[in-house]
C-alpha cells in the first residue's frame, strides 16, 4: 500500500512528489522527489495526524446542553451541576456509543490519537462493576470501532477538596482507593495491550482530588509513562489551594512532585510568570484545551512567557462541545491576540502562526500521550490528506494558515496503523456508529 502526496510535511520540512509506503501499522519508506507508481493512491497535501491530548468521551453527550443563562451567573461550577447529571445517569452501552461517535469526530477532524483522561469508572450508585475496568474496556472498544489511537488515562479522584475532604455523592462513580485503583490500572494496561496503538498513562484528576501522600504513592509506582493532571482551570481552585498549603496549585506541583517531562499539566491557566518560567524549564507539556478554555470561561493560557522559556504544549478537546484541530489551533491564537491586543502572537519572527501552532501541537501532543507521530520510515502510519483545491497561498506554510484560521482548506482522508478511516471528509464507517449514537442520545435527552 502506498500513498503518493503531491506536497507532504515532514519532520525536516514540506517536501515534493512524496511516496509513503506502509508495512502494516507502520510507515515503511518516505521518499521525496519520486515518481508515482501504478496503485499508488494519489493525494495533494498530507500532513501528519495531530494528538488531541485532552477528552472526557462521555461528555459529548451533553455538548450544546449546557448554554442557557441560569438565574445566577453562571460559572465553571455550574456546568459541572449539568456534567454530574450526565455523568450520573449513564450505562456502560451508552458510554461506548457515545465515545464510538466522537472518535469518529476526531478522526475526520484530523485527530489520530486520544488521551482519554477517564474518570467516570463505577455503577449508578458508586460500586464498582464486577470488572472495575467495565468502562475502560468501553473506551477501548469505541476507539477500535472508530479506528483512533488510544492513550489510556485512566484517573485517580479520592476527594472533593483539598486537604482530603470526602467526596461528595454526585462524585460517587468517579472515587477509588489507592487500592482498588492499582486494580484498575493492571485491568487497563490488559485493555491497550490488546489495541494497536494502544497507550496507557496515570492521570490525577486535579490536586483537589488526591493527597500529597497519595500523589507520591501513584507516582512512585507508576514507572515512566506520561502523568497528567487538572491544574489551575479556575481562580477559586487557586485561591483554595492558597487556603490549604500557602501555595498555588503550579507552585505546589513544582515544589512537591518530581516534575519533568513526564508531566502533562492540563489548563494550566492561572499561573504567575515564575512558575510559568519554571514549568517550561521543567520540560512538563502544556495541555491546552482551548475551546473548551473559552466555553467554560476559565481564563487565557501566559503562552508568550510559557514559549519564550522553550516551554512545549499540545491540544485537547476536553469537554468535546466541538471537535476541530483547526479550530482548536485557532482558538488558541485568538485568545492570546484578545488578551494581549496583539496579531501572530504564538508564531517566531518571521514565521508562519499556522505552522508554529501545527509543529508545536504535534510534537507536544505525542510526547504527552507517548505517542509518536511523524511522517518517516517506522512511525506509525497515522497521517491525514487536506483539500485545498480552492486556496491561494504564496507559501507552502500558508495552507495551514489557511486551514486553521481561513476555513479554506478540509480533511479529506485520515489513516491510523495504516489503515484508511476517512474518505471525503467522511469515516468509513459513519452510517453504523451514527446509529448507535442517535438512539443513545434519544434515550439520554428524554430520560
Ligand atoms: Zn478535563
Amino acid at each position: 500500500m502506498a500513498v503518493f502526496a503531491e506536497k507532504a510535511l515532514l519532520a525536516e520540512g514540506w517536501k515534493k512528489n512524496v511516496r509513503i509506503t506502509f508495512d502494516g501499522c507502520s510507515i515503511e519508506s518516505v521518499t521525496p522527489d519520486a515518481t508515482p507508481q501504478a496503485g499508488d493512491e494519489r493525494h495533494a497535501i498530507v500532513v501528519p495526524g495531530m494528538p488531541n491530548l485532552h477528552s472526557h468521551a462521555f461528555q459529548r453527550a451533553m455538548a450544546g446542553l449546557a448554554e442557557v443563562r441560569g438565574p445566577a451567573s453562571d460559572s465553571f461550577w455550574s456546568w459541572r451541576t449539568v456534567m454530574y447529571d450526565f455523568a450520573l445517569s449513564m450505562t456502560p452501552e451508552e458510554i461506548e456509543a457515545v465515545a464510538a461517535q466522537l472518535y469518529m469526530e476526531m478522526l475526520e477532524a484530523g485527530f489520530t490519537r486520544v488521551g482519554e483522561f477517564h474518570y467516570l469508572h463505577h455503577d449508578k450508585d458508586g460500586r464498582p462493576y464486577e470488572n472495575i475496568a467495565e468502562h475502560a474496556e468501553r473506551i477501548g472498544a469505541a476507539s477500535t470501532s472508530a479506528g483512533i489511537n488510544l492513550t489510556l488515562l485512566p484517573v485517580f479522584y479520592a476527594h472533593s477538596n483539598f486537604g482530603g475532604q470526602p467526596p461528595i455523592d454526585g462524585q460517587r462513580r468517579f472515587i477509588n482507593s489507592l487500592d482498588s485503583f492499582a486494580r484498575l490500572m493492571d485491568a487497563s494496561g490488559k485493555v491497550t495491550a490488546k489495541l494497536d496503538g494502544g497507550e496507557l498513562g496515570l492521570a490525577l484528576h486535579s490536586l483537589r482530588a488526591v493527597t500529597p501522600d497519595e500523589l507520591q504513592t501513584l507516582v512512585a509506582n507508576h514507572g515512566n509513562g506520561p502523568i497528567h493532571i487538572h491544574v489551575a482551570e479556575q481562580v477559586k481552585e487557586v485561591e483554595d489551594c492558597i487556603s490549604w498549603s500557602g501555595a498555588r496549585p503550579v507552585e505546589w506541583l513544582l515544589a512537591n512532585a518530581p516534575v519533568d517531562e513526564r508531566w502533562c499539566f492540563i489548563h494550566a491557566t492561572h499561573m504567575t510568570k515564575a512558575e510559568t518560567t519554571e514549568m517550561a524549564t521543567r520540560g512538563a507539556i502544556a495541555g491546552l484545551c482551548p475551546i473548551t478554555e473559552a466555553n467554560l470561561g476559565d481564563g487565557i493560557f501566559p503562552a508568550e512567557t510559557f514559549l519564550q522559556n522553550g516551554g512545549q504544549f499540545g491540544v485537547g478537546s476536553d469537554s468535546n462541545i466541538s471537535i476541530s484541530v483547526a479550530h482548536e489551533l485557532r482558538q488558541l491564537e485568538y485568545s492570546e491576540r484578545l488578551g494581549l491586543r496583539a496579531r501572530n502572537v504564538i508564531a517566531a519572527a518571521g514565521q508562519s502562526t499556522g505552522r508554529r501552532l501545527f509543529d508545536g501541537a504535534l510534537s507536544g501532543g505525542a510526547k504527552a500521550l507517548s505517542g509518536a507521530t511523524g511522517l518517516a520510515a517506522g512511525a506509525s502510519a497515522d497521517m491525514v490528506s487536506l483539500d485545498a483545491r480552492d486556496v491561494f497561498v504564496r507559501s507552502d506554510d500558508q495552507l495551514l494558515d489557511h486551514w486553521i484560521f481561513a476555513d479554506g482548506v478540509a480533511v479529506d482522508s485520515v489513516w491510523t496503523n495504516g489503515r484508511k478511516r476517512v474518505a471525503d471528509g467522511r469515516h468509513v464507517d459513519r452510517q453504523r456508529i451514527v446509529e448507535q449514537f442517535r438512539k443513545t442520545m434519544k434515550s439520554l435527552v428524554n430520560s
